[in-house]
């Protein structure tokens, strides 16, 4: 019997649905299978916005990747006509040696990324809402920005359906296993014959690949929407950057302008500061104190920004030992099973091209992106990351 599809992709979030528009696109004939509907909220995947920037500091091998991410994204917005990138400049705010500051340095100058370096009086001239102190620097990027993930999502599984993808929500893999040259992949309902699986599992990725060794941990996230003191005026994402602030303890948050309307304010978040949890026990009711403790912190960088608390949502972060991604062909299955998971908080801006990565590998076992960073043998064996509370 020869396989009902060429490809299966397990999880049709952020990177599944873009695995699904760039396999369908290359003509491959497609299943996508998604445990909950199309854009949902109970994965990593929604909230509005996520941050897109260049100056990359968690490490300059991201740069090229980020580069080919920003042409899809773009041609993404043509093909689809949502809107989904906006680029109204970022500044990345600390002392000149955090990781922040310096990280995104390191990128910008060795990728000849366009970025200018501004100093407390001179970032307090240009972004007024901003309050750093006095030892604070800022690396400015005006091609940073933020992303829509709902909109990317539904873009990708339009495409792929229109290219003839097959898509099916509410019906999770219950399990899969080598079968011919292939796969056979199991859900309540049905069992699905393929050439290639692509398993894109999010913050499931500890129970649907146990066998790749990597000790993830699913972290907690909460964001939050504060209406500013003086209303979004000096907010509005015209004259205002999103921001990845850390301060002298190393606490990183960030923001983004008001880019939701009024009656939504703008948007805040710690970024890793989250408890250890699961996609079943994850506590989604987000408590007074946590509330508390953003507008404090807040209060300090950005002073007229927590007036009125909006309204908040959890959402979950897939973290990796060493916080870098895992995107690789299943070391078990080399032939036949693509992987793409341990996101760890920051994969959103990467979608598009992880998609194309996905679909490169998933047909023809290789890909010219660089992704050795990625690679699972690094992890295997490593102590789970530390998670602060
Ligand atoms: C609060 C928050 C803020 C963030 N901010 C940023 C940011 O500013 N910039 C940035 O770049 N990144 C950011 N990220 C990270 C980014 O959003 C994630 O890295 C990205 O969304 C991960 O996509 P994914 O496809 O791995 O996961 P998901 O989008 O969650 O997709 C996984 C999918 O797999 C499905 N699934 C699981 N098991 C099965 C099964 N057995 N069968 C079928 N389907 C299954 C799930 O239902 C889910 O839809 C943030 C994340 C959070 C939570």
């Amino acid at each position: 019997m020869s396989p009902t599809y060429d490809v299966i992709v397990i999880g049709l979030g952020g990177m599944g649905s873009a695995a699904a528009h760039h396999l369908s696109a290359r003509g491959a004939r497609v299943l996508g299978l998604e445990r909950f509907g199309p854009v949902h909220n109970r994965g990593s995947s929604h909230g509005g916005s996520r941050i897109t920037r260049q100056s990359y500091f968690e490490d300059p091998a991201y740069v090229p990747l980020l580069l080919r991410s920003y042409e899809l994204y773009e041609e993404l917005e043509r093909a689809t006509g949502r809107e989904i990138a906006t680029l109204c400049g970022g500044v990345m705010i600390g002392r000149p040696d955090s990781r922040t500051v310096s990280g995104s340095l390191l990128s910008a100058e060795r990728w000849d990324l366009p970025h200018e370096m501004l100093d407390a009086p001179e970032i307090r001239r240009r972004f007024p809402t901003l309050s750093p102190d006095d030892d604070e620097v800022a690396l400015y990027e005006a091609r940073a920005g933020f992303v829509r993930p709902e909109n990317t999502v539904a873009a990708h599984l339009q495409l792929a359906t229109r290219q003839g993808a097959d898509l099916h929500f509410e019906e999770p893999m219950t399990r899969w296993e080598p079968y011919r040259d292939g796969v056979r992949v199991h859900t309540a309902e049905n069992t699905y014959t393929a050439g290639r699986l692509v398993i894109c599992p999010g913050a499931w990725a500890p129970r649907l690949l146990t066998d790749l060794g990597v000790p993830f941990t699913i972290e907690r996230q909460v964001m939050y929407w504060f209406q500013p003191k003086g209303g979004v005026g000096p907010f509005l994402p015209g004259d205002h950057p999103i921001y990845i602030w850390e301060d002298a303890a190393g606490v990183q948050a960030y923001g983004f302008p008001a880019i939701d309307g009024p009656e939504l304010g703008a948007k805040v978040a710690f970024f890793r500061k989250g408890a250890v949890t699961t996609p079943e026990t994850i506590d989604r009711t987000v408590h007074q104190d946590e509330i508390q403790a953003m507008a404090d912190h807040m209060s300090r960088h950005v002073p007229d920004l927590p007036g009125a608390f909006l309204k908040a949502a959890t959402c979950m972060y897939s973290n990796t030992p060493d916080e870098h991604f895992v995107i690789a062909r299943h070391p078990a299955h080399p032939q036949t099973v693509t992987v793409a998971c341990g996101f760890s908080g920051h994969g959103f801006k990467f979608v598009p091209v992880v998609g194309e990565i996905l679909a490169d590998l998933a047909l023809t076992g290789a890909t010219d992106h660089p992704i050795g960073l990625f690679d699972p043998h690094r992890l295997a064996a490593a102590p789970a990351r530390g998670v602060r509370t």
